[in-house]
């Protein structure tokens, strides 16, 4: 939809800022795998199309309402993203809204994430299918924090994102970290009543080397490093 001259301004500026913050926290880190992160994101803000539609929020269907979305297509081999965002929710009197401002870059956060980041995921007591949303939404949480958005508006806005991690107290986690949700990790307190289960115990490789046999002979004792295992005897008192 078209956009006053005064909500195109206040788009282009926040998206500058936005920009040449995540070019500062690129620059400055020290891991490849945020590098390569905060790059695609820098690549999102300057290519990826944003189509403002009419309205608070999109056509939401069953799934409750929908403030943003970031649909990526593949086309000839090459993944395309757009992000689609409804008027009434970016703007407010005709400037870039705190909470339409969060929601557009959690949508630019929406990057291809490397496999660690699903294990991390699952170490949260997550399930790995929910990468995707929570690391949109903690990059979403980082940038927003070196853009000097007030902690209370990060907080209420991912507050409402709860839901989405069957509970996972997100917005806690993405302003006091690991540490401060330490003990709802630990506890799963965070996961419905329903699915409350003890965690699986991680499924764990033989420590000890497999040796191959020759075949037709079940034990060798004359080779180095294969002793016979002890017969099962159990004793009875
Ligand atoms: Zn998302």
């Amino acid at each position: 939809m078209a956009l006053t001259n005064q909500e195109r301004a206040s788009l282009r500026i926040f998206l500058a800022h936005a920009r040449s913050v995540v070019l500062k926290m690129r620059d400055s880190t020290k891991y490849p795998e945020l590098y390569a992160i905060y790059d695609k994101i820098i690549d999102n803000i300057s290519h990826v199309p944003i189509n403002i539609r009419s309205g608070e929020t999109l056509e939401s269907g069953l799934s409750g309402i929908v403030n943003g979305m970031n649909s990526k297509k593949l086309e000839a081999g090459i993944l395309r993203s757009a992000i689609f965002i409804p008027h009434d929710h970016l703007f407010e009197y005709g400037k870039v809204s705190t909470d339409g401002a969060l929601t557009l870059l959690h949508e630019l956060s929406h990057v291809v994430l490397p496999h660690s980041a699903h294990n991390f995921t699952a170490k949260m007591g997550l399930h790995p299918r929910f990468a995707d949303e929570f690391f949109a939404d903690i990059l979403m949480a980082h940038v927003a924090k070196n853009m000097n958005f007030q902690r209370e508006s990060i907080g209420n806005h991912l507050v409402r994102r709860r839901a989405t991690f069957e509970g996972f107290p997100i917005d806690r986690f993405a302003l006091e970290g690991r540490r401060g949700v330490a003990e709802e990790i630990r506890e799963g307190r965070f996961r419905p009543r329903s699915i409350r289960r003890p965690m699986e115990e991680p499924i764990r490789a033989p420590e000890e080397p497999v040796h191959i046999l020759p075949t037709g002979r079940r034990w060798v004792n004359d080779l180095p490093g294969v002793r016979k295992p002890r017969r099962f005897s159990p004793r009875f008192a």
